[in-house]
């Protein structure tokens, strides 16, 4: 007997029963997770300290106003989203009526990682509650305390008829994934993804893969220097790094690297002071087994600024490696921690062909005084989102589609497009009973049809 069963058997007669479709059993429950919010604010920065030393600010700014952000942006537009979509017609189908119904999926998994623990779980939940769907959340259990808040806290905000959170890891995850789901939301690594592809396969699921991946920032030498490293700084050390859009590494020139490493030095100085490990602003990595993997790519290279660390406190500073070659690890796989490689290229197309060679990450920056230059990373390279002449920004707008593409996952969501995951587009034609003369055209006998052959 899975241990999932019980449960899942009654969300799924919650679906069936129509609870979740009207539009203002919707609205409640996105106001009671707005709710949840503000009430447990200080839970979840408290919680977000234990498992990640996150500043309130950055917890603040990146987890809980951003969530609130898409609970109101479709709070105030969900009446219009709902509507049906009314297309255009052909001869045949002209006094008819014709629409895509926004219809919701039914009984969906959202998987969650652990950098993010609030933004990752919750935003793919607005969605899923807006668009009248039954939700099985499964938060990371790697940051635990945050976890504790969201299985304490949530069902006594949302309607445990047609809400549900799991807890654990791999194992008790398997086991969830053997019943049904009708849609699932999965953010975290690649290998991870694959696991679920073939687990949502077996159920014909539908799937969202929110991935990682090497994010290249290319800096040229037309640039102010300063305010490029200000920027790269800030994106790359935020949460110690563990951002899946963070400049994984910065690629450029030799003379643009020398102008750069000193602007590097200050913004870092300035950020985090001379010990960045008495900051209250930087962060750590989250579990000794995540500081084991990223201190060892600290072999790669040279370091040129931080290399510090610490194992008890999970701490690496931030740091800046130089002289890197592509076959070294630092350069292979996703860093997801506070270290910046540096690679060198000769010029702008090469640092082109570099990006392209590789798989299409979930972010591409590039920082330029020149926009062609900017535009032209843009146009011969591929990557789920592109910022130009900053970090992470583009991701603030929930107009704008976050998701990756290739290897970085596939599938959109914020604003708009999380509503559009979670629902189902139902292509709907309303016909009247009469005017059967015009029908009789299509029915046979079909011998005397003049095809005009
Ligand atoms: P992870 O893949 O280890 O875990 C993600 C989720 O999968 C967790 O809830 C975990 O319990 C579950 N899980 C782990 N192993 C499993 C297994 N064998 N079977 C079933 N479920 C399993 O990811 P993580 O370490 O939490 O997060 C880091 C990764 O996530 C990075 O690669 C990062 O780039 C990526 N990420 C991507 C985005 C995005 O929006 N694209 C956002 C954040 C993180």
């Amino acid at each position: 007997m899975n241990p999932y069963s019980g449960r899942l058997k009654s969300l799924r007669a919650a679906w069936l029963s129509g609870k979740t479709r009207p539009i203002e059993y919707r609205k409640k429950q996105l106001e009671a997770l707005g709710r949840f919010l503000d009430e447990k604010k200080s839970d979840l920065f408290h919680a977000l300290h234990e498992d990640l030393r996150k500043s309130a600010f950055e917890s603040e700014i990146s987890e809980v106003a951003f969530t609130k952000n898409e609970v109101m942006e479709t709070l105030n537009n969900l009446d219009s989203w709902m509507k049906d979509e009314y297309m255009s017609k052909n001869l045949a189908t002209k006094f008819d009526s014709a629409f895509i119904r926004k219809d919701p999926i039914g009984v969906v998994l959202i998987i969650s990682a652990y950098n993010y623990p609030i933004n990752i779980a919750l935003v793919p939940l607005v969605g899923a509650i807006a668009a009248g769907n039954c939700v099985v959340l499964k938060p990371s259990e790697i940051s635990s305390s945050t976890e504790r808040v969201l299985t304490e806290g949530l069902p006594s905000y949302l309607d445990p008829e047609t809400f549900a959170v799991v807890t654990g890891g791999p194992e008790e995850t398997t086991k969830l994934l053997e019943n049904k789901f009708d849609y699932i939301f999965f953010t975290g690594s690649r290998n991870v993804g694959k696991i679920i592809m073939t687990a949502a396969a077996k159920h014909v699921t539908p799937l969202t893969l929110e991935l990682g991946g090497k994010n290249p920032c290319y800096v040229d030498e037309s640039c102010d220097f300063q305010n490029a490293a200000n920027r790269i700084v800030w994106g790359k050390f935020l949460n110690a790094g563990q951002t899946c859009v963070a400049p994984d590494y910065v690629i450029c020139s030799i003379t643009t690297r020398e102008k750069l490493m000193p602007c590097l030095q200050k913004a870092m100085h300035e950020f985090y002071g001379s010990n960045p490990r008495e900051s209250p602003d930087f962060g750590r990595l989250v579990n000794n087994r995540s500081f084991q993997r990223v201190r060892a790519l600290l072999k790669s290279g040279q370091v040129a600024i931080g290399g510090e660390t610490d194992e008890s406190d999970c701490y690496i500073a931030p740091t800046v490696l130089v002289d890197v070659k592509e076959s070294e690890p630092v350069m292979q796989e996703e860093v997801f921690g506070p270290i910046l490689p540096i690679f060198t290229v000769a010029d702008l197309d090469e640092a082109i062909q570099f990006i392209k060679r590789r798989d299409p990450p979930l972010a591409a920056y590039a920082f330029s005084s020149n926009s062609k230059v900017v535009n032209q990373v843009l146009d011969f390279t591929s990557s789920g989102g592109f910022c130009g002449n900053d970090i992470l920004m583009h991701m603030t707008l929930v107009s704008l589609p976050f998701g990756g593409v290739g290897y970085s996952g596939f599938g959109k969501y914020h604003g708009k497009f999380t509503f559009d995951t979670f629902t189902h587009y139902r292509a709907s034609l309303l016909r009247g009973m009469g005017m059967e003369s015009l029908n009789t055209l299509r029915y046979p006998p079909y011998a005397n049809r003049n095809l005009g052959l």
